[in-house]
């Protein structure tokens, strides 16, 4: 049984959408089915495996009774602004219900042309789409919030990119689309009461306890810096650098959103860009939470006439509010960072903080893998440093930190249940997705299977869990 579509978006916010289908693909072929996402949703695996189902995965045929929706937002991109992006290469098919009772979209990725596709072909290739297939696996198995990939399925239809390259088709499953870019449009171009609508719309379906507050829009500004505050400090401590994150990019939800040119730290460095676009370093490992910052000052920007008549007294309630951001991320860093340590929760404060900060420029002059540092660690509180002590050049500056750290009693087992063995390695990841694209799905399953469980050592993945040979000096990923 195929699942059925609400359309709760499209006809509430009709003025942000246009209906639209989705191109034909030649050949169609699953390559990957999400199966405990499946599950979740409730969703029959063995009927989207059938012709119909692929049917439904790929916008080819969706139930007759789907209202598929290409949806318009604006976006900062890299600072400047772009008054009209939207779904160039997407459409919304629809909601699904949860078994919860919460609603999930729908929506493809590569499904062929829009009316906001600009000058882009519509399309998406296999590799990419596997990436965000196998990131945003990662992403959920590390407990953080993220949009879920329910397939991707090649089309048979080729691409044009550096060079020709096999098509395919994302579907992804997320809590809403609504962007920050979602806000701006609405803001430029529309009246106050699709703003309203808007607004509500989001407290509806993310932000309920906003609804109560004195005034909804600044609930929801304050819900939407509580959750962008918690997810980036999440990704901070785990090395995840998102690449582009425009404001086209960040969800009013909080779950991650586009996995793109994203990657993984290995060698921690504030200063770690991967993207080859990303030129100024403007979304940079370190400059996340700033940017994340600057991006929620935009959101309040368009929230301003709902928030007080009086502009002087909008702005100043909007800066408050956006005050919150620095202090809840802050809190979230330090609380992750204590549990990556094991530190205790009766440790004192005074002991633990310089302990954390202190640790950083360590990580950085001794050029630490992010990942391995913090899951060695936790041989050292079990009374063995070497793991940690070979990684390091300073041993007398990680031993002297590690006595001050030892001091305060860290738990083991704490620390092996937050801090990843296994990440998406950069090279794991391209070798995946290259074997992937020549026809060989083999990798990309493996991977997959490593990174679902990464907080597990399993014999015989020694290698997933190592960085490049030589540090991959150089790395660079591309939208
Ligand atoms: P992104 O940076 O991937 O989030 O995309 C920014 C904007 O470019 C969005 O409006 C996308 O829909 C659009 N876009 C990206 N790739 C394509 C493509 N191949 N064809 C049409 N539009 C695209
Ligand atoms: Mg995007
Ligand atoms: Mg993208």
């Amino acid at each position: 049984m195929l699942p059925h579509l609400s359309a709760h978006f499209a006809s509430a916010l009709p003025e942000l959408t246009a209906p639209w289908q989705a191109e034909a693909t030649p050949e169609p072929r699953l390559l990957v089915l999400n199966e405990p996402l499946a599950a979740e949703l409730g969703l029959d695996a063995d009927a989207l495996r059938t012709p119909e189902g692929v049917g439904l995965l790929t916008g080819v045929a969706p139930p007759p009774d789907a209202h598929p929706v290409a949806q318009v937002y604006s976006g900062h991109q890299f600072g400047g602004y772009a008054p009209r992006l939207g779904d160039g290469r997407a459409l919304l098919l629809g909601e699904l219900t949860h078994p919860d009772g919460s609603w999930r979209d729908l929506h493809l990725k590569g499904s062929g042309r829009t009316p906001f596709s600009r000058g882009g072909d519509g399309l998406a290739a296999v590799g990419p789409m596997l990436r965000e297939y196998v990131i945003s696996e990662a992403m959920h198995a590390l407990g953080i919030p993220t949009t879920g990939s329910l397939a991707v399925v090649a089309t048979g239809r080729d691409v044009q990119r550096e060079a020709m390259l096999p098509g395919a088709v994302l579907a992804r499953v997320a809590r809403s689309h609504l962007r920050v870019g979602t806000f701006q449009y609405v803001a430029a171009n529309g009246e106050r009461e699709l703003l309203e609508r808007l607004v509500d719309h989001a407290i509806e379906r993310h932000h309920p306890r906003a609804r109560e507050a004195a005034n909804p829009a600044v609930g929801l500004l304050e819900g939407v810096v509580t959750v962008q505050a918690a997810l980036v400090a999440r990704w901070m401590l785990v090395g995840f650098v998102h690449g582009v994150m425009n404001t086209d990019n960040m969800t009013i939800s909080g779950e991650s959103i586009d996995y793109g040119p994203c990657a993984f730290m290995d060698a921690f460095d504030p200063a770690t860009v991967f993207s080859s676009i990303d030129h100024g370093g403007r979304y940079a490992y370190g400059n996340q939470p700033p940017v994340a910052e600057w991006n929620l000052s935009r959101f309040a920007e368009t929230l301003l006439p709902l928030i007080d008549d009086d502009q002087d007294k909008a702005v100043e309630t909007a800066v408050e509010v956006l005050q919150g951001f620095r202090t809840q991320y802050a809190a979230a860093w330090v609380a992750g960072m204590r549990e990556k340590l094991g530190i205790p929760a009766d440790a004192p404060q005074d002991l633990a903080h310089p302990l954390v900060d202190d640790l950083l420029p360590l990580l950085k002059d001794n050029g630490l893998d992010f990942t391995s540092f913090f899951r060695h660690l936790a041989s050292a509180a079990r009374g063995d440093a070497e793991p940690v002590r070979g990684m390091v050049l300073d041993l007398a500056g990680i031993d002297a930190w590690l006595a001050r750290w030892r001091a305060l009693g860290p738990d083991a087992d704490a620390m092996d249940a937050v801090n990843p063995v296994y990440v998406p390695r950069n090279h794991r990841v391209e070798e995946a997705l290259a074997a992937a694209t020549a026809g060989d799905l083999g990798p990309v399953e493996q991977l997959v299977d490593v990174i679902r469980s990464p907080f597990v050592e399993r014999p015989g993945l020694e290698a997933y869990a190592e960085p490049a040979p030589g540090g991959h000096p150089g790395y660079q990923t591309f939208c």
